[in-house]
Parts: structure tokens; C-alpha cells; sequence
């Protein structure tokens, strides 16, 4: 096995700015530092490295990048379903936001909730932080004295702390855990989740729609009795009212003639059939969150169009949050309120839909949109040189720069963090390269960067 003993400390920091956008305002999945490695015995594969994101309730993001990126990865990360040799690392934090939630695993798991304020009326925060390997650039922060002692607790270090046995998931912050139904601040950190809260998180309130239905059905069962099967799991439904119910969502996916169908096996679905049984299956949960893993790669042109609308259809109807998954602009465009663009696990830029297609900052978004047929009417098709090169080392330079038409000397020596595209821009569009912020000189933007200002404009 390749050795991992360090990995977590040597990730580059999430810059301030994803600090402050994490908690500036009501995100139901909340995204810092995620970090997720597969450990060969050659090599240490970082495919999601160090990146920080959010999603509010009902608002669709997406992730997008080339095969390779780190986007499925993310998604797995997020559902616990990372398997050896892969984990995700300490120092990663996935916070569930949604309160109902806390309080519901606060009452029925009260050994693995921590109630932040009794720790912190206990320890002294900065004294504990300083006896962990991290550094106060992981969370966010250049100051060890501002690190949050509930950041340290959730990214993973608490058994180092020898504070509890490291198994909790539940953090309320307000010091109310004693009565679940007076908590009025927390999370419930996905990351950190086994057992049966995992099971309760995944499908009950997270769900997932992956690439190839064939994969998600069981091609023994009849497609009724899978949906059933989520029904009695997740909301207790059985006999009769689980047909019945069943066969309401088909048909609320658009499934004809609902009622004969739901007693089919998969192999009697067509392919776009088959992906709207498995958006059934996974509504049958009522999630919160639905993540959809390039649930249109496998399918025509014409089902891929409606089974966008359908998603479109069922996230104004439930007010699920959505996080879309795909290598296609194009589909991107259709289908986000926002968009994270992500490259080599890490994500380079981050902007809301319009700006991001109108005016995108970072040379490989930039590269992205002009390979799009019909992009630029009149010009010839443009195309990325080279591939996404695997992240197996820690990135201390751009790992873009190689295919990069824009770099320059310090690109191959600095390792770009997410910051807002404009010197005194806001956190809502960012860029991971040493261009940016565009409106200082160039030097000054490397040493925003953490690279040593040393003059010269690269341009
Ligand atoms: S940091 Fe340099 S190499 Fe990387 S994207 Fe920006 S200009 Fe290109």
C-alpha cells in the first residue's frame, strides 16, 4: 500500500472565501475540503482533491468536467459509498444542514450527537486545534485562534483529541442537544456517517439516479416490487398501499399505463423507461436531495430531452435540491441555477449558470465552451490538447498548465486556489488560476494565490 500517513496534511488550503460562502446562507449540503483517495500500491490516486461547494434547498448545481475530473467520485463521496481502497480523508467535512434531519437523528441516535457548546465550555479550542495535525488553511482560515472547534470536531480529528470515540455524526451547535426537539442550530455530518443513520441518509434523504438504469434494477424483480422495496424501507409502506403507491410514481414519472406496468421486469422497460423507474424508485424515499450521475449520458437525444424536463418537472413540484452530474455543457446550460467546473479533482471555477456561459473566467471553462458544436457560429470547433492528467501527487502548481494556452512561468511553480474572479468581487464566481483577480496585476494575483509576489506580468 502505497503510504498515507500524511496525505491529509498536505492538501491546499480552501481559501477564505469558501469559507465564508459555506455559511453564507441556508445550504442544505455544505461542501468543504472534501478529499477523496484511492491507495494502489504504486501510487496514491487523489481523484477529489480538497474542494468545497454547497447546495441550497431546491436549486439545482452542477458538476461538469471531462471523464476523469473527479465528478462521480464526489458523488459516491457524498453517499458513502466509497469503497477500499478508496476513503474519503480527514480534514473532509460534508455537512446535511436540513433541521428536521438533525433533530430526528439527534433523538434517535443521542450517543453519536455532540453538542458543540459542552465542548467548547470544556476545551480550550485553540489549545486542541494545535494538537492535530491540521492547519488552520483546511478550514479556511489563516489564524489557528479562529478555527471553530466544530470544524475540527467534523473534519474527522476528534479521536485524535481523544474527545469521543470518533463514531459521532450529529453536531448541534447550540448547546441543545439534551432536548431534541429544542435544537435550533447543527448538522449532521455525512462524512462521518456508518451504520444505520448511514442507511437512514442514504435513499431516506439523500437519493442518487446513476448513468445506467441497467446497474440500479435488479433484473430479477419486477420493477414494482424494487420500488416497493424503498417504499417499505424508507416510509414503512407495505401490502396494497406500496402497489398502490408504486404505481403512482411511474405514473408520475410518465410511465404508461402505470398500473399493468408496475408488475414488469427492467428488461421489458425501454432504456429511457428503465432511467424514469429509477427516478421513481429513488423518489419513493421523498429526498431532499437528489443526485443525478450523468443520468442522460446513456440515453438518445430525444429521451435525454425528456427526461431533463422530467427532473425540471419534479423539482418544482417537491422542491428537491438537485445536484447534476455531466461532461455536457450543453446540458449543463439547460438544467443548473449554478455550476462548479471541476478539473483534476479539484474545482476551477464556480459561478452561477448565466455569468459562468456568458463570461467564463478560467482558460479550461473557456476550452469547454468553445469545443461545443455551434458555440461560435463561424468559427472552427476548438479542442483541448492532451487529457486530464491523474492527480497523484499533491498539486503544488496548476495541474491545468500543461494543456493551458495561457500559462505562464509560475503556473508550473503555484498551486491556484478558488478566489473571487475580481480583486473585490464576491465569493459567488470563482477562480482556481493565477490570472485572477483580473483587475490587479498579475504579480499581485499570484501572491493572492500564496506564490511569492516577485513581478513581471506573465501575460
Ligand atoms: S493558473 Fe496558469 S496554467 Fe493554470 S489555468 Fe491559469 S493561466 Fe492557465
Amino acid at each position: 500500500m502505497a503510504a498515507d500517513g500524511d496525505i491529509e496534511r498536505t492538501v491546499e488550503p480552501s481559501s477564505a472565501a469558501d469559507a465564508g460562502s459555506a455559511t453564507a446562507h441556508d445550504a442544505i449540503i455544505d461542501v468543504r475540503n472534501l478529499q477523496t483517495a484511492f491507495f494502489t500500491e504504486k501510487e496514491t490516486i487523489r481523484a477529489v482533491d480538497g474542494i468545497s461547494f454547497d447546495i441550497d434547498p431546491g436549486e439545482t448545481v452542477g458538476i461538469v468536467g471531462e471523464s476523469g475530473s473527479g465528478k462521480s467520485v464526489t458523488a459516491r463521496s457524498l453517499m458513502g459509498l466509497i469503497e477500499s481502497p478508496g476513503r474519503v480523508l480527514r480534514g473532509s467535512s460534508v455537512r446535511y444542514r436540513d433541521m428536521d434531519t438533525v433533530r430526528t437523528f439527534a433523538d434517535e441516535f443521542p450517543k453519536r450527537t455532540v453538542d458543540v457548546a459542552d465542548l467548547e465550555a470544556t476545551y480550550d479550542a485553540e489549545e486542541l486545534f494545535a494538537s492535530t495535525a491540521a492547519t488552520p488553511q483546511e478550514f479556511g482560515y489563516a489564524d489557528p485562534a479562529s478555527v471553530p472547534l466544530v470544524d475540527v470536531a467534523a473534519a474527522g480529528y476528534t479521536d485524535e483529541l481523544g474527545l469521543t470515540s470518533g463514531n459521532e455524526c450529529v453536531f448541534v451547535t447550540d448547546g441543545s442537544a439534551d432536548s431534541a426537539a429544542g435544537i435550533q442550530r447543527g448538522f449532521v455530518e455525512i462524512s462521518r456517517l456508518s451504520g444505520e443513520p448511514q442507511r437512514k441518509m442514504r435513499g431516506g434523504r439523500i437519493a442518487m439516479v446513476f448513468q445506467d438504469p441497467l446497474t440500479s434494477l435488479n433484473p430479477v424483480y419486477t420493477v414494482g416490487n424494487q420500488i416497493k422495496e424503498a417504499l417499505r424501507q424508507h416510509q414503512g409502506i407495505r401490502g396494497k398501499a406500496a402497489t398502490q403507491e408504486a404505481a403512482e410514481l411511474l405514473e408520475a414519472v410518465g410511465i404508461p399505463d402505470a398500473s399493468r406496468r408496475v408488475n414488469e421486469y427492467p428488461h421489458q422497460f425501454s432504456g429511457g423507461m428503465r432511467q424514469r423507474a429509477v427516478i421513481a424508485m429513488a423518489l419513493a424515499c421523498e429526498p431532499e436531495v437528489l443526485i443525478c450521475d450523468e443520468p442522460t449520458t446513456a440515453l438518445d437525444v430525444t429521451i435525454q430531452a425528456q427526461i431533463l424536463d422530467l427532473l425540471a418537472e419534479i423539482q418544482e413540484s417537491r422542491d428537491v435540491a438537485i445536484m447534476f452530474i455531466t461532461h455536457d455543457m450543453g446540458v449543463i446550460a439547460d438544467v443548473s441555477d449554478r455550476v462548479n467546473v471541476m478539473y483534476a479533482g479539484e474545482v476551477v471555477e464556480s459561478a452561477d449558470v448565466v455569468p459562468l456561459f456568458e463570461d467564463p473566467k478560467h482558460p479550461y471553462t473557456r476550452g469547454l465552451l468553445e469545443s461545443i458544436p455551434g458555440h461560435q457560429s463561424g468559427k472552427k470547433l476548438s479542442t483541448i490538447e492532451g487529457s486530464v492528467p491523474t492527480p497523484n501527487e499533491p498539486a503544488t502548481y496548476c495541474r491545468f498548465a500543461p494543456r493551458c494556452p495561457k500559462s505562464f512561468d509560475e503556473c508550473h511553480e503555484v498551486h491556484p486556489v478558488p478566489i473571487p474572479v475580481e480583486a473585490d468581487g464576491e465569493a459567488d464566481h470563482t477562480a482556481a488560476c493565477l490570472l485572477y483577480p483580473d483587475d490587479v496585476s498579475t504579480a499581485e494575483a499570484v501572491a493572492r494565490h500564496g506564490g511569492r509576489s516577485h513581478g513581471g506580468d506573465g501575460e
